[in-house]
C-alpha cells in the first residue's frame, strides 16, 4: 500500500538555473507560506553560518501543501565535494525534479547530481526554467537533457521523464514554452502523478535512519531523516545503533515535521515521513533508530564531507 498523502522529492540543478527561486513559487503558490514570511531569509542559504561551526546541513528540507499532500522538496548541494551529501539525500526521496536553464542548458553539475538520481534508479522530472529569457531554447534544451540522461545510463522508465516549462522568476508554468498560466498547478500536478507515493509500512518495527545532521541551541543536536519503515513518538524509548556495533538507549524527547521553511513539533510520524528527532545526544550520520526488541540497522551511509566531522 502507498501513502497518498505524501511525496518526498529532491530538486537538483546547476547553480543559478534557478532552484531556489521556483521553490519560493511552490511556497507562494501552494499557500504554505505565510503572507508575514519574509522570503529572504530562507534557510536555504545558510551554508556559511553551519560551515563555521563544523556542521554540515547544506541540504534543506521545504514542506509545501499541495491538496491534501504533503511533499518534502530536498534541496541537494550541487558540487562535487559534497558527493556523500547528495546520495545521502537521494535515500530520503522517491524522485528527483531536475531544473535546467532554457538557455544555458545541461552543465557540469547538472551531470553530477543526475548521474546521482539516476544510480539510485530515483523518478526524474525535467523543469525547463526560464523561458522567459529572450534566447531560451527549450526544445534544443530537452534534447540535450535525452542525450544527457541516455549518456548517464538512464534506464527505460527513467528516460520517460515528463517535463514542465517554467519562467520561476514570473510565477509561471506550463506543459509547453509557449503555454505559460501564472500558476504552478502543472509543476504540481506532474510530482502527484510521476513521483511514486512512499510504501506504507507503519505496521512494521520503527527503522529511522539518521541521515543528515542539525544543530540548535535549545534542543542540541538534531539527526534528519525518512521513516523507513513504523512509528516514531515523542517519549518513544529507542536504541541507536552506532556504527562500531554498540547500541545505546534513548527516548525521543522531541519531534519535527516540516512546513514552509520551518520545523514543527510534532508528535508522532510514520513511515515515509521525513522528520527532525532530538534527544539523542551523541547522534551521528548512519546511524538507525529502532525499538528495543527490534534493533535492526540500515545499511551504512556513505559520508565523505570534508567538514562533517563535529567534536
Ligand atoms: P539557484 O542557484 O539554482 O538556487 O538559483 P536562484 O534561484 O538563486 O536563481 C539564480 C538567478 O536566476 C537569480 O538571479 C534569479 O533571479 C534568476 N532566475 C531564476 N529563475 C528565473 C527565471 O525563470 N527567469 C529568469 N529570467 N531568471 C530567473
Amino acid at each position: 500500500m502507498q501513502r497518498k498523502d505524501i511525496r518526498n522529492i529532491a530538486i537538483i540543478a546547476h547553480v543559478d538555473h534557478g532552484k531556489t527561486t521556483l521553490v519560493d513559487q511552490l511556497l507562494k503558490y501552494s499557500g504554505t507560506f505565510r503572507e508575514n514570511e519574509q522570503v529572504d531569509d530562507r534557510a536555504m542559504d545558510s551554508g556559511d553560518i553551519e560551515r563555521e561551526r563544523g556542521i554540515t546541513i547544506l541540504a534543506k528540507n521545504t514542506a509545501v501543501k499541495y491538496e491534501d499532500t504533503t511533499i518534502n522538496i530536498l534541496d541537494t548541494p550541487g558540487h562535487a565535494d559534497f558527493g556523500g551529501e547528495v546520495e545521502r539525500i537521494m535515500k530520503m526521496v522517491d524522485g528527483v525534479a531536475l531544473v535546467v536553464d532554457a538557455y544555458e542548458g545541461t552543465m557540469p553539475q547538472t551531470r553530477f547530481v543526475l548521474k546521482k538520481a539516476l544510480e539510485q534508479k530515483l523518478r526524474p522530472m525535467v523543469v525547463v526554467n526560464k523561458v522567459d529569457r529572450p534566447n531560451a531554447r527549450p526544445e534544443e534544451v530537452i534534447d540535450e537533457v535525452l542525450d544527457l540522461f541516455i549518456e548517464l545510463g538512464a534506464d527505460d522508465e527513467q528516460l520517460e521523464f515528463p517535463v514542465v516549462y517554467a519562467s520561476a522568476l514570473n510565477g509561471t508554468s506550463g506543459l509547453e514554452p509557449d503555454q505559460q498560466e501564472e500558476t504552478m498547478d502543472p509543476i504540481f500536478e506532474t510530482i502527484m502523478k510521476h513521483i511514486p507515493a512512499p510504501i506504507d509500512n507503519s505496521d512494521e518495527p520503527l527503522q529511522f535512519q539518521v541521515t543528515l545532521l542539525d544543530y540548535n541551541d535549545y534542543v542540541g543536536r538534531i539527526g534528519v531523516g525518512r521513516v523507513a519503515r513504523g512509528k516514531i513518538h515523542v517519549g518513544q524509548q529507542v536504541v541507536l545503533m552506532k556504527q562500531d556495533g554498540t547500541n545505546k538507549s534513548y527516548r525521543i524527547s522531541k519531534l519535527f515535521g516540516f512546513l514552509g521553511l520551518k520545523r514543527i513539533e510534532i508528535e508522532e510520524a510514520s513511515a515515509g515521513e521525513i522528520v527532525a528527532v532530538s534527544g539523542l545526544e551523541d547522534i551521528n550520520i548512519g546511524e538507525t533508530v529502532c525499538p528495543k526488541d527490534h534493533p535492526e540497522a540500515l545499511p551504512w551511509l556513505r559520508i565523505d564531507e570534508p567538514t562533517l566531522q563535529m567534536t
